[in-house]
């Protein structure tokens, strides 16, 4: 018997025969990522279904020196989730650790297992009477586990800030197969170093994340939404600052939207219309939120307008003015990412500077662009709020698809040398995963890096928790 079938005769034991997939076809969907970037095979997919189950799994892949590669819900945009291509890893999906552990609407947290889909950690916090604020496209499909090791993002990080902002404890699964019980609630607790803290954002190299405990809100009351347009972009990151100091800071999303993205997603994605009768250069979908009842926030996002048109810092503004046409604004900007399907071959990045740069970044970048790859489209669009646009270039029109993806390392050279000269990042939410691995080794401060080496070496002596992510120490 080779020593891929001992383990699996073992993997069986632990986890039960049928959450121990080693077929092909049933396999494939733990397979595919997101973009389509990644080649990965596996010698099997397990799904264990407690703490205690992860904690075997994990001590008989390194008695066996497999390497193991923590998944969620299969969603990121950096590969991290995907195996190798030589079919030598296993796969542990967290799915089956999918418990509320408990809610604790007085402290404001709640306990969860690391497989929870974020959705469903929203609803159960809202039945509460309470809020999860961490919010994205892939809300319905990815894990809890996952937002941690991905630190994601999402609309609601100008208010609440990113999920490692949100996270009060952890519980994980180190890479001996140890259990580190970390699920404290408290808001203060200055003992020793933040180790919690190395987890997140660790996307599965330092350990499996299988419990959290995260931070409730009070639940919203009233919001106002509202998309405006402008003639230039200064004028959009200028609304922010105004925005912020006349309605008592309580913008909890402020999202930027090209013409072009606009026109793609009016071109390919059903239900969606422009509501504006001229087109402009620049839009920004604009959100106010507060769990103060009767707070008249509809009045602060009024005035706020009127001063920003007296300004002349917005042309127009559509105000929603029931929840269809909130739905409808937010289609506009949530439908971005698969309008620019539709266009052909896309080369994506993930950026911030500080809110002030955000318009010396996207013109230098275009410009750049236009030089070094001509008919390529800029679609900057996201978080101008915190200072992170998804600076995606759609390929020319008529090109080959996959001849222009050949591209995809260079265009990211040009556009990650200018984000960096700028003081930013060429990361900002997604992470690094398989991807963006070389982009660490040659912008990443060296004495930094070598500190992550440390660390991961430290936790990691084998080099069999997610080999090959984030930092090559292979
Ligand atoms: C349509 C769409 C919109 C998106 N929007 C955003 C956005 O606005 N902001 C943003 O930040 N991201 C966004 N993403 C990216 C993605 O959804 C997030 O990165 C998400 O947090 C990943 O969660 P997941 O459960 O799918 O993780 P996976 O994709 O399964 O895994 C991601 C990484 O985390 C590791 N991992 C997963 N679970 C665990 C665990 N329990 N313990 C340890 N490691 C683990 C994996 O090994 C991998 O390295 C978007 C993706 C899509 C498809």
């Amino acid at each position: 018997m080779s020593l891929n079938s001992v383990l699996m005769d073992r993997l069986r034991e632990i986890v039960g025969v049928g959450n121990c997939i080693t077929d092909v076809p049933s396999m494939a969907a733990y397979l595919q990522e997101e973009r389509g970037l990644f080649t990965s095979n596996a010698a099997g997919i397990v799904r264990p279904a407690s703490t205690a189950e992860v904690a075997s799994v994990v001590e008989a892949c390194v008695a066996a020196n497999v390497s193991i590669v923590p998944q969620g819900g299969n969603t990121g945009l950096c590969g991290g989730a995907t195996a190798n291509k030589n079919g030598s890893q296993v796969i542990v999906n967290l799915g089956r650790l999918n418990k509320i552990r408990s809610i604790d609407p007085i402290n404001l947290n709640i306990t969860v297992d690391a497989g929870c889909i974020l959705a469903d950690i929203q609803r159960i916090a809202s039945e509460h009477n309470s809020l999860f604020p961490l919010s994205l496209a892939a809300e319905g499909s990815c894990q809890i586990g996952g937002n941690l090791a991905t630190n994601a993002g999402g609309i609601n990080v100008l208010r609440y800030g990113n999920t490692r902002d949100m996270v009060l404890g952890l519980e994980v699964v180190l890479p001996d197969g140890r259990i580190w019980n970390g699920l404290k609630s408290l808001s203060k607790d200055n003992t020793g170093y933040a180790l919690l803290q190395c987890f997140v954002g660790a996307e599965g190299t330092l350990g499996i994340i299988t419990a959290a405990v995260m931070k409730l809100f009070p639940q919203l009351t009233e919001t106002s939404t509202a998309l405006c347009a402008f003639s230039n972009l200064d004028s959009a990151t200028k609304l922010l600052n105004l925005a912020r100091r006349l309605t008592s800071d309580s913008i909890t999303a402020f999202e930027l939207i090209p013409l072009a993205g606009l026109e793609m997603c009016v071109k390919h994605i059903k239900g969606v219309n422009n509501p504006f009768a001229q087109p402009h250069p620049w839009y920004v979908l604009v959100e106010l939120s507060t769990s103060q009842p009767d707070s008249a926030i509809r009045h602060s996002l009024d005035k706020m307008l009127e001063k920003a048109l007296e300004d002349e810092l917005i042309v127009d503004a559509v105000l929603a003015e029931s929840l269809e046409q909130v739905q409808s604004l937010w289609r506009i900007r949530k439908s971005l990412p698969e309008a620019q399907k539709y266009e052909g071959g896309s080369i994506k990045h993930d950026v911030s500077v500080p809110v002030s740069r955000v318009t010396e970044l996207i013109n230098r970048g275009t410009d750049i662009i236009a030089r070094k790859f001509p008919g390529a489209r800029p679609v900057p669009f996201g978080h101008l709020g915190d200072g992170n646009i998804h600076f995606n270039i759609s390929q020319p029109i008529g090109v080959n698809k996959a001849n222009y993806l050949l591209q995809w390392a260079d265009m990211n050279r040009v556009i990650h040398d200018l984000v960096v000269s700028m003081g930013g990042s060429f990361s900002a939410e997604h992470g690094i995963g398989r991807l963006k691995v070389e982009e660490m080794r040659h912008y990443k401060d060296p004495v930094e890096l070598e500190l992550m080496v440390r660390v991961k070496r430290a936790l990691d002596p084998k080099n069999l928790m997610n080999p090959g992510k984030v930092v090559d120490i292979g």
